[in-house]
């Protein structure tokens, strides 16, 4: 297969955990005989210090022109506050960037021997999690108008169509497919006008889908659920809000955002956006310590949803698990008795487990 990769390493620890998950793909091609091809393009503030935009044209055409994008993370917390909020780079880039992708994937995956490291119990975690959160990043309560200032009241609208609900439920579906074919769809249908068409259409969807056992939930027994028994999920499908809400409670369940990869996805029409969910890092960048695997989990992803290879993008999450149970740590999932390695060391520790087979 030949693809092209446009790759934004961005601000901070951007660029050195962007690296690593490029030496994956590299060793991913080279197993299995790929040719990816990368193209390079600058975001944040290394374009704004080159070229006075966060976000250049260029750039914009790079990304236009690949199969899927790669980002790293862009910011500095010391200088973001001399732009207006509007040209910060991360809203420049990423509201540009993600425009149109409909569909939010964040995973979240507990190793058993890193349970302790969670923001649960151990108990809670110890036989390990492994979910995926799909949300649907472009309608609902963000978008939906009405939505103003009324002197001394404010309103804000939920609307939701057949057609956003039927697409984000297909990659419900399709995702939870690739998995253990259990997808719980969240909703308030019990309150909201939204969730009850959501139902409809989401049980309406499942009958092209006989194979994946479909559940609901009302969001706040999911949040409730999330906390008490993470293991009992497997795919979970829902609407903006809900979505960015529990994926954050999600994420926490794992300890570090240094593990958290995501990849946000739409129609196939323009190439999809993958990146790790932690931000530039500027404390920790240039010291060579950051955790690249949210990174290298991105790119497992990008194999997946962008390129269909599941056997590689397996190869790649099989290859961070091993290495995790061998007891490799970068410095933020340290625990006593593992051996600390540093961003590349991880990176090549991976590379290796994946050229080895
Ligand atoms: P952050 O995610 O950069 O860092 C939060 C904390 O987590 C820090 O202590 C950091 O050292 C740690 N951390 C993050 N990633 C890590 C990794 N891979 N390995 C080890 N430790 C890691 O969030 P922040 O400090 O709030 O933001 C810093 C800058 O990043 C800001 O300018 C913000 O706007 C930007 N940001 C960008 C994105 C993005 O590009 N998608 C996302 C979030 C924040």
């Amino acid at each position: 297969m030949e693809k092209n990769i446009a790759v934004l390493p961005g601000d901070g620890i951007g660029g050195e955990v962007t690296a690593e998950a490029v030496k994956v793909l590299d060793a991913v091609a080279d197993r299995w005989g790929h040719a990816f091809a990368y193209q390079y393009a600058l975001v944040g503030w290394a374009a704004i210090d080159n070229t006075g935009s966060a976000l250049p044209e260029e750039t914009v055409e790079t990304c236009k022109a690949a199969d899927a994008i790669f980002f790293g993370a862009v910011g500095d917390p010391k200088r973001d506050p001399t732009l207006p909020p509007a040209e910060r780079p991360e809203p420049v880039a990423l509201l540009t960037l993600r425009k149109g992708l409909y569909a939010n994937l964040r995973p979240a995956v507990i190793e058993p021997d890193l349970a302790d490291l969670s923001a649960l119990r151990p108990e809670a975690v110890s036989s390990g999690v492994d979910l995926l959160i799909v949300r649907e990043l472009t309608g609902g309560l963000y978008y939906g108008r009405p939505k103003e200032r009324r002197g001394d009241a404010a309103v804000d609208t939920m609307a939701y169509s057949v057609e956003e609900v039927d697409r984000i439920a297909r990659v419900g579906f399709e995702a939870a497919r690739k998995r253990r074919k259990k997808l719980t769809s969240v909703d308030k249908a019990n309150i909201l006008a939204c969730s009850q068409l959501w139902r409809e259409v989401v049980v309406e969807v499942s009958k092209e889908y006989p194979d994946v056992e479909l559940d609901h939930m009302y969001v706040d027994n999911c949040a409730m659920q999330l906390v008490r028994n993470p293991g009992q999920f497997d795919t979970i499908v829902t609407e903006n809000t809900f979505g960015d809400i529990l994926s954050d409670e999600a994420s926490m369940l794992v300890g570090s955002l240094g593990m958290l990869p995501s990849a946000s996805i739409g129609d196939g029409s323009q190439p999809a956006f993958y990146e790790p969910i932690h931000g530039s890092a500027p404390d920790i960048a240039g010291l060579g310590i950051a955790n690249p695997i949210a990174a290298i989990r991105s790119a497992a992803m990008l194999l997946r949803y962008s390129f269909g290879l599941n056997e590689e993008a397996d190869a790649v999450d099989n290859a961070v698990s091993s290495v995790l149970r061998e007891g490799l740590r970068t410095a933020d999932i340290m625990q006593s008795g593992k051996r600390r390695v540093s961003t590349s060391e991880m990176g090549d520790a991976v590379v290796e487990k994946i050229r080895k087979g």
